[in-house]
């Protein structure tokens, strides 16, 4: 029968959707707090408020910008206040035509997208924004696309609106962006928003990243299923762009192998599959650039490695010995070995890190971030099997 077999990985696969936003985000407190404090005067008095929130992709900005904003219209519902909050990708509505459309159709959804001027449109999302009589808060994520297509002119009008309105009606705005804006925006637009009002989104680190992928899992997948380990590997590879999209991505994809497989857990095989899956960074160019002897070292690295996430360098050199005398190489000294390793870790084949045992000595792990390693194995058997090897200009 179909469908019969229960999933051992997955819980609730929707939590790993790119548009999920948890109830709690972790290493984002401070960009929390500093929004409830921007946005303070426009709970209490409602005044308008601003905030740029700036940062490189994936560092939680749209899912920050999203969880404030769930959580202000839930402090207006709880306290019998009206609030009214729009949305927008100023990737997807690029002009300020379609920025003003959506809006006015947030009111009036038939909206025709033709056969009114600008100067109208504008009259006519004022109307409904003053017959509201409540604050709007306004989100325009990656506005820097906007700012590039269009003059800062539409940002200035809705920041001046509020000034004419009456009755409780304002608005207020975030604004999103991988780069500051402010020299985008004119000098009228800047005079009108507070100097004091980016929050800076900075690259997650390895333990962020580990954080967050760890409070996924625990609401996607089945309790246990991805060891501390397995989490550290994950954080590894995320760690160059400091991005959680891609680690939840990863994360996703490595459940689905896991899922496939027998393990009933979630291994370092399946996130070097989902890794190759996303990547496929561990081309055959990056492996024939390698000589012989740097082969041999790596094959010696996939294959101590087996199913675990890392290794010690003492038990790579171990399997080392044995794999050079099987291709008729003298295994060079710890320190050259080291010189092989590190040169890979360059081209991220190989990634390294020192841990702290509990007597107090520190040892050099091992790891290989890209592929599976059997199946680097089996690419390297075949290139220093096949004929046409590098050894034969070695002399
Ligand atoms: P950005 O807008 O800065 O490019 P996103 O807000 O889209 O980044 O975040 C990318 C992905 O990572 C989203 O799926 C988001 O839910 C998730 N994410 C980012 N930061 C966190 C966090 N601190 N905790 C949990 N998930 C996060
Ligand atoms: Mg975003």
């Amino acid at each position: 029968m179909m469908f019969e077999k229960n999933s051992a990985i997955i819980k609730d696969v929707k939590k790993l959707s790119f548009d999920y936003v948890p109830a709690k985000l972790v290493h984002r407190e401070e960009q929390m707090r500093r929004l409830e404090m921007l946005f303070r005067p426009m709970v209490t008095d409602g005044v308008p408020c601003s905030a740029f929130l700036i940062g490189s992709v994936g560092t939680g900005k749209t899912v920050t910008a999203k969880r404030f904003c769930e959580d202000l219209l839930k402090y207006y519902a709880g306290n019998s206040k009206l609030m009214d909050h729009i949305f927008i990708n100023c990737r997807i509505r690029n002009t300020a035509h379609g920025v003003i459309l959506q809006m006015i159709r947030n009111f009036d959804t038939g909206f025709p997208d033709r056969g009114f001027s600008a100067d109208e449109m504008l009259r006519s999302l004022k109307r409904h924004v003053e017959s509201r009589s409540r604050p709007l808060v306004l989100v325009l994520d990656e506005v820097d696309v906007l700012l590039k297509n269009s003059n800062s002119d539409l940002i200035y009008q809705l920041s001046r609106f509020t000034e004419e309105m009456q009755g409780g009606s304002s608005i207020s705005m975030i604004m999103i962006s991988q780069e500051p804006v402010s020299e985008m925006l004119d000098s009228a637009s800047i005079s009108s928003f507070k100097r004091a009002n980016t929050i800076k989104f900075d690259k997650y680190t390895k333990n962020e990243l580990k954080d967050i992928i760890l409070a996924r899992a625990d609401e996607a997948l089945m309790s246990g299923v991805v060891d501390l380990d397995v989490a550290d590997l994950l954080a590894d590879i995320g760690k160059v762009y400091g991005d959680a999209r891609l680690v939840i991505e990863m994360l996703e994809k490595a459940a689905a192998i896991a899922e496939e497989g027998e393990n009933g857990r979630l291994t370092a095989d399946d996130v070097r599959s989902a890794n190759a899956m996303i990547y496929s960074n561990v081309s055959e160019n990056k492996l024939a650039t390698l000589d012989s002897k740097r082969k041999v070292a790596l094959l010696a690295i996939a294959r101590a490695m087996k199913g675990d996430p890392y290794i010690s360098i003492t038990r790579a050199e171990k399997t080392y010995a044995v794999v050079c005398e099987e291709y008729g190489q003298s295994p060079r000294k710890h320190t050259q070995f080291w010189t092989y390793v590190q040169d890979m870790e360059k081209i991220n084949l190989l990634d390294t890190m020192v841990k702290s045992e509990t007597d107090g000595g520190r040892v050099t792990y091992i790891s290989i971030p890209d592929i599976p390693p059997k199946e680097l194995a089996k690419k390297l058997e075949y290139m220093l099997e096949s004929p046409i090897s590098d050894d034969e200009f070695e002399f």
